[in-house]
């Protein structure tokens, strides 16, 4: 079976991966180097943050994410060489308001990953010796952990670009469909090449929205940008994540703290601006006042893929047989990842679902066609 992937970002390549070690051949495509849209700006924390804020659907594909990046970096380390470092950091909440419902949610839960506990500020600096005075007590994470994005991508190309059936095709934007009753028959390159398989797959991010015409459907993902700036400080200096108003830090092992991020609706624009980068970094010292120490070595911003519920949309799109949703992952694509692809594999070759797939439906995308 040959199947079609729009888009090489986190969905993409790993709905590649889930389908060609079930024996499928896959064609992906993505319009520009693969790999280097929102699935590498993003900051790989492998939980949404504050959980409860969320709805359940998008807890329950993340709560596989640490495990099933485990077990890839396990299988594709000996073919790429690559260790994409899950580090079980732990993290630490610092918003007084989610004390409470953080403490019932895990009671609740009983998730390993969402177990917290309630530290005083004593405990607190034995934690993490680094973070301000300025706060008394914390939440929390022991087990929650972030993933190397960048180097998780790497792993996920070099292994899928060594693979005997697997076709790469950068910066070739995938422009239109061609159907033919309830199918695809192929689709087309912006230069007019048509390209054929059994299966489709839409895994194309914030650009998702540019299926609505020709599929007659409102498809209601956009591009929300947000930004990040990164800090290097010695190897293992900052023991965990930290978390304060949405803003957060994420350090790396060897030194490198992740620090962001903001959220600005303003199309497809990818530069950072001096002001939201001069917020993010008066938050990041609130946290932690010694980072202002050390260089700052890279700012970038990425674009979200946004989505009304933050719920992704896996499965059939309505109407068409053979194409595929894997979109609409918003702030939690990288933690989700690893399951939407799960759910996506096991969709096109009818096996039994990870988990009830109905809240991922893309029966929920109105049609564009009034009556
Ligand atoms: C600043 C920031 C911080 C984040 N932090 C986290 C976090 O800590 N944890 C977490 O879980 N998530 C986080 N996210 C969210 C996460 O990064 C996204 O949800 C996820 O990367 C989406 O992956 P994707 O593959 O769907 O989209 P993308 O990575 O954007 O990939 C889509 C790809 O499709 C290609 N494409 C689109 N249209 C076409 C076309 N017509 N033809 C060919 N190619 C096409 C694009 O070029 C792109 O490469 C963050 C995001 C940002 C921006």
């Amino acid at each position: 079976m040959h199947i079609a992937i729009i888009g090489a970002g986190i969905s993409g390549l790993l709905s590649a991966v889930e389908l060609v070690e079930q024996g499928c051949s896959v064609s992906i495509f993505d319009q520009q180097h693969a790999g280097n849209a929102a699935s590498w700006a993003g900051g790989g924390i492998l939980s949404p943050m504050y959980p409860w804020r969320y709805p359940d659907a998008v807890n329950q594909l993340a709560q596989f994410g640490k495990a099933f990046y485990q077990e890839w970096n396990e299988k594709l380390l000996p073919h790429t060489g690559i260790d994409f470092q899950i580090h079980e950091s732990g993290m630490l909440i610092f918003d007084e308001e989610d004390f409470e419902i953080g403490l019932n949610y895990k009671d609740q839960h009983q998730h390993p990953m969402q177990h917290c506990e309630y530290l005083q500020q004593e405990q607190l600096k034995k934690v993490n010796p680094h973070v301000s005075e300025h706060f008394k007590h914390a939440l929390y994470f022991p087990q929650l952990a972030n993933v190397r994005n960048p180097r998780l991508l790497k792993s996920l190309i070099t292994y899928l670009k060594q693979h005997p059936q697997v076709q790469f095709y950068e910066n070739t934007w995938i422009d239109k469909f061609q159907k033919n009753s309830q199918q695809i028959e192929f689709i087309q390159t912006q230069s007019g090449q048509k390209i054929y398989a059994d299966h489709y797959v839409i895994a194309t991010g914030a650009w998702s929205n540019h299926w609505s015409e020709q599929l007659h459907l409102n498809i209601p993902v956009n591009p929300v940008q947000g930004q990040m700036l990164l800090f290097k400080t010695p190897e293992n200096w900052l023991p965990t994540m930290c978390m304060n108003k949405v803003m957060y830090l994420i350090p790396r092992l060897d030194g490198h703290v992740v620090c962001g991020s903001s959220m600005d609706n303003i199309g497809f624009d990818q530069r950072p601006s001096v002001q939201t980068q001069q917020n993010i970094f008066k938050a990041c010292v609130k946290m932690v006042p010694e980072l202002a120490d050390f260089p700052i070595v890279k700012q970038w911003a990425g674009l979200r893929p946004s989505s009304p519920t933050g719920i992704p949309y896996i499965g059939q799109m309505p109407e068409l047989n053979n194409l595929w949703a894997n979109f609409g992952h918003y702030r939690n694509g990288l933690c989700m990842g690893p399951s939407s692809a799960r759910l996506l594999r096991q969709f096109i070759l009818k096996q039994p679902t990870l988990i009830s797939p109905l809240a991922y439906s893309t029966n929920r995308l109105q049609s564009s066609i009034s009556d």
